[in-house]
């Protein structure tokens, strides 16, 4: 399966997805936005890591910030935050530059490392973008966490690759079919900035509709090629 530019989704909305898919449903789909603490927070300190004019540049490493990647495999494109190169002879070149230069993504997140993984969902979704615009292999990638200023090491595996694509094409599928996921009424509602939107008590559904649209959704996309 090839995506043509226009068909393009956020790759930031993979996070969204994994937390919630209704969540990611409402904001990409039905473009409704509200900002909580947590949402402002974190934009705000995105405002730093994205600043495309800090440069850095150190022996045998340089950082790129602001990149742009796109994935035509994944339907996804964005900026990543900051990317760390290193001199690597199974690196890949830059004109301008002698040697070869292996990349890492660092994505900046706010708080503490999470129990789940929506934040190693959207590195790796991340990497996977990165790869396909440098045609470039990368084995490993960093979260940094601001607020205990923690550096974590994430292997990019062949599993979250897998979620990664699986994630990808539902994605897809909900948005061409233009049907935002229905509630869940699960513990995360606590935290989400669109409970007032989404009302998930009201919106709930029984889980069996739920699945049957699911098994829709699998049977649907099983036909695809991706699958
Ligand atoms: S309130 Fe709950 S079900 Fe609704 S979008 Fe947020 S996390 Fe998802």
């Amino acid at each position: 399966m090839s995506y043509v530019e226009d068909e393009y989704l956020m790759l930031s909305g993979i996070q969204h997805y994994y937390f919630c898919k209704r969540q990611w449903g409402l904001i990409h789909i039905d473009q409704q936005w509200a900002e909580n603490s947590y949402t402002a927070e974190g934009q705000q300190l995105h405002k730093k890591a994205d600043d495309p004019y800090i440069k850095e540049k150190r022996k045998d490493m340089f950082i790129s910030r602001a990149i742009h990647v796109s994935s035509s495999s994944l339907g996804l494109s964005g900026i990543l935050d900051v990317v760390e190169f290193y001199k690597d002879k199974n690196g890949i070149s830059f004109q301008g530059k002698k040697g070869k230069w292996q990349p890492y993504i660092v994505e900046y997140k706010r708080g503490q490392p999470k129990k789940d993984k929506r934040d190693v969902i959207q590195l790796v979704a991340e990497v996977m973008c990165l790869e396909e615009t440098l045609d470039c292999q990368i084995s490993n990638s960093y979260l940094f966490y601001h607020s205990v200023n923690k550096k974590i090491k994430i292997d990019i595996t062949k599993e979250l690759r897998d979620l990664v694509h699986d994630f990808s094409a539902k994605m897809h599928f909900y948005y061409q079919h233009k049907k935002v996921p229905d509630a869940e009424f699960f513990k995360n509602c606590r935290l989400c900035s669109l409970y007032d939107i989404c009302m998930p008590r009201m919106n709930k559904r029984p889980k069996n509709i739920d699945n049957y649209i699911e098994n829709a959704i699998y049977s649907e996309a099983d036909v695809c090629e991706n699958y």
